[in-house]
């Protein structure tokens, strides 16, 4: 069977992220992704993960349990990566979910111009052969704004520097995601 958009996140993560990496969950959310990424890079690795609700830190550290020492978890907005982030700290891979948090505040959600700042910082410091993944959830109010700020952001990347994947079932409804894969090429100067 296809995968989910979701669970081929996880396979385009897995297949590159080694133990000891640096990586970034820029949507914090419940967890799930900082808990995956904190197995992949191991205690000798080091995830930085981003978000804005003090519940989703909390539901975050309860999830992560043995792994919670190589996570850093901000409470703070994933445009901050420039500054928290240190610039030399070269990041093998980047996940976001954009959208709001299931069964919580549904009008809290991921914003184009902050994404779009997260990503400038993200591409900055992704190692060649890195990837910034983004699963697009645009069912809700404003989601559509963000699809289409991320999708002119990526498609616009130069070729030269950078492969761009999408992934999406187009015969579903309810605006099935999108997932979204930028690879840094060898040779990219940017
Ligand atoms: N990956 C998460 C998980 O495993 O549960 C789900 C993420 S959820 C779809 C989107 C999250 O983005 C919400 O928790 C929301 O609070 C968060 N968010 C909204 N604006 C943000 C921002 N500027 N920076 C970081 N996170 C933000």
């Amino acid at each position: 069977m296809l995968q989910t958009a979701l669970r081929y996140s996880h396979t385009l993560l897995k297949e590159i992220i080694q133990p000891g990496d640096q990586v970034i969950d820029a949507t914090m959310g419940n967890g799930n992704d900082t808990l995956f990424l904190s197995e992949l890079v191991g205690p000798e690795g080091k995830v930085y993960a981003f978000d804005i609700q003090e519940q989703a830190l909390a539901n975050t550290r309860e999830k992560l349990g043995d792994a919670a020492p190589q996570a850093s978890l901000f409470l703070a907005g994933h445009e901050t990566i420039e500054t928290n982030v240190p610039e030399d700290q070269p990041i093998k891979a980047a996940i976001f979910n954009l959208g709001y948090l299931p069964n919580s505040d549904k009008t809290i959600i991921t914003l184009p111009e902050t994404t779009k700042q997260a990503m400038d910082a993200i591409l900055k410091r992704l190692t060649v052969g890195g990837r910034m993944i983004l699963v697009i959830y645009y069912g809700h109010d404003g989601g559509a704004a963000e699809k289409n700020e991320v999708l002119n952001y990526c498609g616009d990347l130069p070729q030269k520097s950078y492969n761009v994947l999408t992934y999406q079932f187009i015969n579903q409804k309810n605006n099935p995601p999108i997932l979204v894969c930028v690879e840094k090429k060898k040779g990219s100067q940017e």
